[in-house]
Parts: C-alpha cells; sequence; structure tokens
C-alpha cells in the first residue's frame, strides 16, 4: 500500500512573512479575491500574510487608506499595491522603532517599544488623526479591537 507525499504547501498552510520575497502584490490579490471576509480579519489570517499582528494590521490598513471592513475581494489593483506598500512600510518602521521588540511581530504581548508614540491610529481612540484631525474610531472586529480614521479610510 502506498501512500502519497504530503505536499510541502500543504503542510505549512501560512502565507508568506510581510518582508520576504514571496509576498507580492499578486498573491496578495489572489489570497484576497478568494475571501469575503472584512480586510481586518483577512489580514490577520495566518494563511493570507504570516505574522502580521493587530498592531500592523490597523498601521497598514490606515497607511492604504482602507477601511478595516471592507471586504476582502472589493479591493482594486491600485488598493491591493497600495495595501501590501503599506504593510513592508508599517512593518519596517515598527523594525526600525522597536528593535528587538518587533523582531518578532507574531507576538506583540509585551512591551510595544517606541512604536506606540508614532503609531496612527493604534490605541488612539478619541484622539485626533494625524493627517485630517478627526477622532481615531475603535470597533469591535472579530474579536480584536480595531482602529482606524473614519474620514482617511472611508468605506
Ligand atoms: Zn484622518
Amino acid at each position: 500500500m502506498q501512500h502519497p507525499e504530503p505536499e510541502i504547501s500543504g503542510l505549512r498552510g501560512m502565507g508568506p512573512e510581510p518582508l520576504e520575497d514571496a509576498f507580492t502584490p499578486a498573491g496578495l490579490a489572489q489570497a484576497l479575491a478568494k475571501r469575503t471576509a472584512p480586510l481586518k480579519s483577512t489580514l490577520l489570517d495566518q494563511r493570507v500574510v504570516a505574522g502580521l499582528g493587530n498592531i500592523y494590521v490597523d498601521e497598514s490598513l490606515f497607511v492604504a487608506r482602507l477601511h478595516p471592513q471592507r471586504r476582502a475581494n472589493t479591493l482594486t489593483g491600485q488598493e491591493t499595491i497600495a495595501l501590501h506598500g503599506a504593510i513592508r512600510q508599517v512593518l519596517g518602521d515598527g523594525l526600525a522603532h522597536g528593535g528587538t521588540t518587533f523582531s518578532s511581530f507574531a507576538n506583540l504581548g509585551g512591551d510595544k517599544g517606541n512604536y506606540l508614540a508614532a503609531a496612527w491610529v493604534f490605541r488612539r481612540t478619541g484622539q485626533p488623526c494625524r493627517v485630517c484631525q478627526t477622532p481615531i474610531a475603535r470597533i469591535r472586529l472579530g474579536g480584536r479591537s480595531t482602529h482606524f480614521c473614519p474620514n482617511c479610510q472611508p468605506l
């Protein structure tokens, strides 16, 4: 009796890490196209992007000017490219600000380093948006605290 070799990708089941070369706008577009969930929940899904924590998702969506409740499969090509770039930018900034704290960005339970002082939206509920002065809003989405600017990130 023969046992078929399991596929490596099936075993792994994880999306690429955001700073890897394997994380591309085309790959991201493909993953988003299959999902009708809100962007916030989709980006926290390890099968889409590996290791993107709550802070980074909120910050990336702000930089890309996308509402967290936007359905993943409704993004245009330009919006997907913006989101891809935003994720890389925010992760790069986090690593620069927080040093080793952010080298393991999958686990952000403890010290948030210096990054929060510079955050666009994360944990800034009610404070003025750094771009337009609109108070930052906070909602629960997929069980996670979600921060965004209602003006910069229209639904
Ligand atoms: Zn704003």
